[in-house]
């Protein structure tokens, strides 16, 4: 299986690049993939998954955590405003925290429900005008507009522009995080996880890798 394989190459870049052995975690990307596939890692004892797409994590994590006990489950997709709380009661982080509109729909979800899943903002370090994510020049005053209402910001998130050497776009998110105490880097993708540990990264997002290319 892909899981298995991922887990070595994991390990290895770990030490490779002087990482500490388990420092970096696997969030296995899901979305989309036929459940058995799904099951099949969760059967070989994973507890970490990211989902793009609330609705469909909603039609699915409930039976799984049911059948498999307690599951981590992260949102690794954009999220619109109308979703929140949806999404707040699914998710144990959300990745993409990255507007102010939305910042301020969740810390006042958080004061109304009293929690609040883990935050990860999402830079977008490549600048590029169709993709989400706040600009590297904001993000210095959006973490801290988003400390100031309370919210658990851990870390921050990117996905470097299709096409580019991923190298330069882990290195600048790194540097973002370091200058503002952020101790997690959610960046990391099939083909690029391994560069992405020798930058520091936390969490690897890992999806067709692991299951099998997506049909959508
Ligand atoms: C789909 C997705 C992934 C996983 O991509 P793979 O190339 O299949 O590993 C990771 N991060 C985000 C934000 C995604 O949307």
């Amino acid at each position: 299986m892909g899981y298995d394989d991922i887990i070595r190459r994991i390990r290895a870049a770990e030490a490779t690049h002087g990482r500490p052995e388990g420092s970096v975690r696997l969030i296995a990307v899901s979305k989309v993939q036929p459940n058995p596939r799904v099951e099949a890692v969760l059967q070989a004892g994973h507890r970490l998954f990211g989902e793009n797409y609330v609705q469909e994590a909603q039609g699915k994590w409930p039976a799984f955590r049911e059948n498999f006990g307690a599951v981590d489950v992260h949102l690794i997709g954009p999220l619109q405003t109308n979703k929140a709380k949806p999404a707040m009661d699914l998710f144990d982080a959300i990745h993409t925290l990255d507007r102010p509109s939305l910042a301020q729909r969740l810390a006042r979800l958080a004061q109304d429900l009293g929690r609040c899943p883990a935050l990860f903002v999402q830079v977008n370090t490549g600048e590029e005008p169709q993709k989400a994510g706040i600009l590297p020049q904001d993000a210095d005053g959006f973490i801290s507009q988003a400390r100031a209402l309370d919210l658990p910001i851990i870390g921050a998130m990117c996905i470097p522009p299709e096409g580019e050497n991923p190298g330069p776009h882990f290195a600048h998110l790194a540097h973002i995080a370091e200058r503002n105490g952020l101790p997690n880097l959610s960046m990391g993708m099939s083909g690029d996880f391994e560069t992405a540990i020798a930058h520091g990264a936390t969490h690897v997002r890992v999806g067709s890798a692991i299951f099998g290319a997506r049909s959508y």
